[in-house]
């Protein structure tokens, strides 16, 4: 099988490696991709969210396969222009990945199927707004009700700055979601979709603050871990049963049949599982550390979604390693707000070569004039070292010694991604 993943990031460096691990894909190619995927495949200058040119690579390289990492080209259409070259692709078409690009689409979705989710109410004024964050309560939950790379939310005590946060959607002309706040740990589940089928992945949980403690501001997310040992047992089947498979019924019913990943946002409440947001594709950082346990063949999964062929069970049930695996993030200076380019980082190879380790990239470049052949920064969140290990606490270690071994000024990394669950700090009700 040929293969072509779209993306840039740490996300679909992970996808990349674990193709390669599939004894039945026997090339993997990347575009526009960063100088990790590149050190690793042949990457290719086509933007990620230009259908045409996506289409034209696929056909000059021949893919039987393209898997799309980002949401932006799926809300765009890439997946719809490759259909309509009868190119088989892992990823939604633009009509269902509304499901992450519109949050009152989802919640028109969630109630029609019967999913448990916040209490919520979609706004189009200021006194709107006011009366939704009066009626839920603090903490006062208000969302961009459109795309905004996992940065258009805002949870708050402080109902002025809930306020100023549905101003800043409207001023960008965007409709305002007012929910109400669910209190619990979060988890994350990826399920793969053929618009019929769904095959659940393993949990995982993420990190989205960029300080310790979960303080500072929101960002892409600055690590994941799994597994969850502290979720209940019969949790992937609920969600599966109470989420996946009644938003595959409902987007199948409306005409618009899911295929991809359905990424569901979960929170743990003492109420019951219930749904923060839906995303249509891998979440970054958790691919990082779900698919470094995946034992079972990723292309020939992906392949039986995007033929809508899940339900043939080829691989269920699905094999895991039983390491736990850790993914620490290391972020530029300045990230979230900005992000200092063009330093070299140094230690790659060390930290690989220690046991358990691998070093995903994300914003990195190859270096020019000064730092010719050498890795630089050249983004916000810059590497992905993840490790496994036979318990989170020893994943934890790895993943520490190898962030220990790489160099770059200025950098920024969580000290505290998994710790809790090593420790035995959380529990649900
Ligand atoms: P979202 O982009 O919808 O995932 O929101 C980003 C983050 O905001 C989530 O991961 C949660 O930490 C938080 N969040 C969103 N909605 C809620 C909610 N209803 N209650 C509590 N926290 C929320």
């Amino acid at each position: 099988m040929r293969t072509l993943v779209i993306g840039t990031g740490g996300r679909e460096h992970a996808i990349v490696r674990a193709l390669l691990r599939d004894p039945a894909v026997e090339e993997v190619h990347a575009a526009p991709g960063n100088a990790g995927i590149a050190r690793d495949v042949p990457v290719h200058a086509v933007e990620a969210a230009d259908g045409a040119a996506v289409v034209q690579l696929a056909q000059d390289l021949g893919a039987d396969l393209v898997v799309v990492g980002p949401e932006l080209p799926l809300v765009s259409g890439v997946a719809d222009a490759l259909h309509g070259a009868g190119i088989a692709v892992f990823g939604p078409t633009a009509q269902a990945a509304v499901l992450e690009g519109s949050k009152s689409f989802a919640k028109d979705v969630m109630t029609a199927a019967g999913v448990p989710t916040a209490a919520s109410r979609t706004c189009v004024t200021e006194n709107q707004v006011a009366a939704a964050l009066d009626e839920f309560g603090a903490p006062h939950v208000v969302k961009d009700d459109g795309l905004a790379a996992g940065k258009g939310v805002v949870v708050t005590d402080d109902r002025d700055a809930a306020l100023e946060h549905a101003r800043a959607c409207f001023a960008a002309d965007g409709h305002v979601v007012v929910e109400e706040f669910l209190d619990g740990p979060e988890v994350s589940l990826f399920v793969l979709c053929d618009g019929r089928d769904v095959v659940p992945l393993a949990p995982a949980q993420d990190f989205k603050r960029i300080g310790d403690g979960d303080q500072g501001p929101n960002t892409g997310g600055m690590g994941a871990y799994t597994p969850l040992d502290w979720l209940p047992e019969d949790f992937t089947d609920e969600v599966v049963e109470t989420v996946a498979r009644p938003v595959v019924e409902e987007m199948a019913r409306r005409g618009t049949p899911f295929s991809g990943v359905l990424y569901c946002g979960l929170a743990v409440t003492a109420r019951g599982v219930k749904v923060i947001e839906f995303n249509v594709r891998f979440g970054d950082p958790e691919t990082q550390s779900v698919l470094a346990r995946l034992d079972s063949p990723l292309g020939e999964l992906l392949l039986d979604a995007a033929q809508g062929r899940l339900g043939e069970g080829r691989h269920l049930p699905l094999r895991w390693n039983p390491s736990a695996s850790v993914n620490v993030v290391v972020a530029s200076e300045g990230y979230p707000e900005s992000s200092r380019r063009g330093d070299p980082i140094t230690g790659l190879a060390e930290a690989e070569a220690l046991e358990g380790v691998s070093v995903l990239h994300a914003g990195t470049a190859e270096g020019s004039g000064e730092t010719a052949g050498e890795i630089v920064a050249a983004g916000g969140r810059v590497l992905s070292v993840v490790a496994l290990g036979k318990d989170l606490q020893q994943a934890r270690e790895r993943a520490y010694e190898g962030i220990g071994r790489i160099g770059l000024e200025g950098s920024q990394h969580r000290t505290d991604i998994a710790l809790k669950a090593a420790t035995g700090q959380i529990s649900v009700s």
